[in-house]
């Protein structure tokens, strides 16, 4: 496929996308501008990110830290004047914290104190020697499905983990992040998403970020109130699988 006809491809499933978000706000009545569109670009060529910039978009979002990061330099050899926003949203191992501190503005994954701990450390190593320039935003996963397997952690630890990530000062608490659980019903796990969002204002009112909703269930997720979807499939096309 030639980059014209990529970029034609990602102009129509943008326009698509946006389409369906503001159908979504419209029936819930908000406004589309309280939705962030969040492009989930794993396993898609940096190529691929210089069009969707190109196309107006400027929040991009990974999984694995080892290709984010070479993906994240590739594009800023692309589009060096581009404004981006990179976010990471999958499972972290505390060793990765200081390669993620390089790169992300965002990690949208934390699920427990230790791997806060490592990031406010590794975020505060970065900014020391100069390898970035802002504190971290980071959202609290929560697990919707009564486990932990798939990352997040359990509704009732959030206070816990919201208390460690606000005593940090490199780490700055945004709100919070959840996968809709597979095959569970997702206006009832938005539903609770939105609770547990409400509950942590009370204590931290700064965190209003709810970041809910992906190709397959954002219109459930806009009218429980997401503020940021995360879409791959339904912008770039089917992802190859890999490993599990
Ligand atoms: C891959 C991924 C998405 C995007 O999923 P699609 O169904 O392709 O839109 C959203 N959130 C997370 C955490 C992901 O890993």
């Amino acid at each position: 496929m030639t980059p014209e006809d990529r970029r034609a491809e990602l102009a129509e499933s943008l326009e698509a996308v946006r389409e369906r978000l503001a159908k979504a706000c419209q029936a819930a009545g908000r406004s589309p501008d309280e939705v962030e569109l969040l492009a989930v670009t794993k396993t898609f060529p940096a190529s691929d990110v210089a069009l969707l910039s190109d196309l107006g978009l400027s929040a991009f979002a990974e999984n694995r830290e080892q290709e984010a990061r070479g993906k994240v330099a590739e594009f800023a050899e692309l589009r060096p004047v581009a404004a981006s926003r990179w976010h990471m949203v999958g499972q972290l191992q505390r060793n990765k914290a200081r390669a993620v501190a390089r790169w992300a503005d965002v990690v949208e994954s934390v699920d427990s104190d230790r791997l806060a701990e490592a990031l406010a450390r590794a975020t505060a190593s970065a900014l020391d020697a100069g390898e970035r320039e802002h504190p971290l935003d980071v959202l609290v996963q929560v697990s919707l499905d009564g486990t932990t397997g798939r990352g997040g952690c359990a509704p009732e630890d959030v206070p816990q983990l919201a208390e460690t990530i606000t005593r940090t000062s490199d780490l700055r608490l945004r709100g919070v992040m959840a996968v809709a659980p597979l095959g569970g019903d997702v206006d009832v796990a938005f539903s609770t998403l939105s609770s547990i969002s409400e509950r942590l204002r009370v204590d931290h009112p700064e965190a209003v970020d709810v970041s809910a909703g992906m190709s397959g269930d954002l219109e459930s997720a806009v009218a429980h109130g997401s503020t940021r979807v995360r879409v791959g499939t339904a912008l770039l096309g089917g992802r190859r699988l890999t490993s599990p």
